[in-house]
């Protein structure tokens, strides 16, 4: 037997990096403000513990296009590197520096917000550059450097007569990739990723009105001035501890989400966990429209305040996909694919967690303000329902605050609905009968005569309505739901004596017959009695079972 090493030549990897490292082009200018940032916290945490003796002060990223010379400039005031630094961390492709940052600060540094993982980040240059250049001179006191590739294994460095600390990284910009030179496009790319990235990044000036002086004269011309341009708020609310939060806090920070979204949100759920995982967030119960369709997609996931994807199928349990807002966690394994990420036992965690604070909150929105959460309870029950149906774990605890509304909008939990109906809405088997319509309008003389009778009739509209009421029927034992036509309800709704019809049997032989040439015999009957309350003449009812058989 022979055993040999498998020779990887770095020419062969260059153009595999450029080609599939990423699927998504777009994502260098991620990975590129990424490392600028790792390396401005760098510097924060080392000047935090006393190991750098440099000012810290206000460090800003810089982004700048140049368009005629094709090149993108993005410039940092972190923390440097030297010539040795530059070998070890740039030449050496999948070795990461932000890795053996918190190997070496281990404790101290586990908050400290460092980005980095695997070492090829800054390597996706390449997919939009047919050169990258990095001039850069660390905090020590050492000369500035600058390297130099062409995207070709080969690469030079020399000294540079930069004086003040940071790296200033430069792409020439490809021929097939100058849609990078665009400063709608950068803004763009800016806005996606780095909106809520902990420093601050400028990307040009803008004008800004000054304040109007109090003795200003009649014909006083606004005077404006130039500030920095900065895209990001390195300070979003889902980073705060809840405490330090209002409800109109979250609710500016929903616009911040969302600008272009008028509808305020329902409620909010702030996720805040550090053991056994790192998770932090904040969730939005929308207005939902009609169109579920459109509202999905909404929670954007987030890695230290990196925007990283807003697919979170998987991370998120399915029926809360309908929410909105952010999840921001170093601990989900984003390299991998979706279907890993649904087996991944870590990652069913943190959806379980989810689902467990989702219930929480609702329950103590239901139990502090009831009458605010019935009122809002049209515009969430599609969600709880769909929670019901696909989580065993958000049904376990739904019966705490899921309600069902009658006809006449009282809201009864299952327990209290329990309670109304024992006393005399009983079939034949002894079975409590649910009594529930699915239109008002439609089946009102049907209500109507239930009501009559001193029977609460729910009110179930639901597109997923059956088979919540299977789930219910399957777990609790001596309840049956039963739709107000129905012709069950004949044998819980006993007949009034006096109403009954005043045709002779022939006539109504006759009524009968004429009726079943035209209702289909095999789905309906027809009952002549005549209806009391309303004194319809006859009506068509259907069997509960036929009717779910159809749905
Ligand atoms: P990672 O960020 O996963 O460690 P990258 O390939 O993105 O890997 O970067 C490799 C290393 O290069 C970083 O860990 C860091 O040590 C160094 N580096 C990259 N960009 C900068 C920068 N702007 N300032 C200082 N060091 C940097
Ligand atoms: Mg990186």
């Amino acid at each position: 037997m022979a055993t040999g090493k498998i020779n990887v030549s770095v020419e062969n990897i260059f153009p595999l990096i450029k080609k599939f490292l990423y699927s998504d082009h777009e994502i260098f200018l991620r990975e590129l403000v990424s490392n600028a940032t790792d390396a401005t916290l760098k510097l924060k945490h080392l000047t935090n513990i006393g190991e750098a003796s440099v000012e810290y002060g206000n460090p800003v990223i810089d982004i700048k296009v140049d368009k005629e010379g094709k090149k993108l400039h993005i410039k940092d005031q972190g923390i440097g590197m030297t010539g040795e630094e530059v070998e070890k961390y740039i030449n050496q492709v999948a070795f990461s520096g932000a890795e053996e940052f918190l190997e070496k600060y281990k404790d101290s540094a586990k908050d400290s917000g460092i980005i980095g993982h695997f070492g090829l980040g800054f390597y996706s240059a390449f997919m939009v550059a047919e050169k990258v250049e990095i001039i850069t001179k660390s905090y020590r006191d050492e000369p500035a450097v600058h390297w130099t590739c062409d995207g070709s294994p080969e690469f030079t460095i020399e000294p540079a007569d930069k004086t003040e600390r940071g790296t200033e990284i430069i792409l020439h910009i490809a021929e097939d990739s100058t849609e990078f030179l665009e400063d709608s496009r950068i803004n763009e790319l800016l806005n996606k990723y780095n909106k809520f990235m902990p420093v601050p990044i400028k990307f040009g000036t803008r004008t800004e009105a000054l304040p109007k002086p109090e003795d200003a004269p009649e014909d006083y011309k606004e005077e404006t001035v130039e500030v920095d341009n900065i895209i990001n708020n390195p300070n979003p609310a889902w980073t705060k501890q809840p405490s330090e939060l209002e409800d109109e806090d979250y609710k500016n920070f929903y616009r911040e989400l969302y600008p272009m979204q008028f509808d305020e949100p329902l409620f909010n759920i702030h996720l805040n966990v550090d053991y056994p995982f790192n998770l932090t967030g904040i969730l939005y119960f929308p207005k939902l429209s009609a169109d579920l369709q459109v509202q999905k997609d909404k929670i954007q996931l987030y890695q230290n305040q990196v925007f990283v994807t807003d697919n979170v199928e998987g991370i998120v349990p399915e029926f809360l996909t309908m929410l909105r807002g952010v999840i921001d966690s170093p601990d989900i394994p984003l390299n991998v694919s979706r279907s890993y990420l649904q087996a991944d036992g870590a990652v069913k965690k943190i959806s379980n967690y989810i689902t467990r604070k989702v219930a929480d909150k609702l329950k103590s929105l239901f139990t502090e303000n009831r009458e605010d959460f019935e009122a809002k309870w049209n515009d969430i029950k599609i969600v709880l329902e769909y929670g019901m149906l696909s989580e065993p774990k958000f049904y376990e605890k739904a019966g705490a605050f899921v309600l069902y509304p009658t006809v006449d909008e009282k809201y009864y939990t299952l327990e209290e609905l329990k309670d109304k109906i024992t006393a005399n809405q009983t079939d034949k088997d002894g079975k409590l009968v649910v009594l529930y319509a699915g239109n008002k309008d439609e089946q009102h003389s049907y209500i109507a005569e239930a009501q009559d009778k001193g029977y609460e009739v729910l009110l179930l509209d639901s597109p997923i309505v059956s088979h919540l009421i299977q789930k219910l029927e399957a777990d609790n034992e001596n309840l049956t739901f039963v739709r107000v036509d129905a012709d069950h309800v004949d044998n819980l709704i006993k007949k009034d004596e006096e109403k009954i019809s005043k045709l002779n049997d022939e006539e109504k032989e006759k009524l009968k017959t004429t009726l079943e040439e035209i209702v289909p015999k095999a789905t309906y009957t027809v009952q002549l009695e005549a209806m009391d309350s309303t004194a319809a003449p006859f009506r068509v009812t259907q069997p509960e079972f036929m009717r779910r058989m159809k749905e």
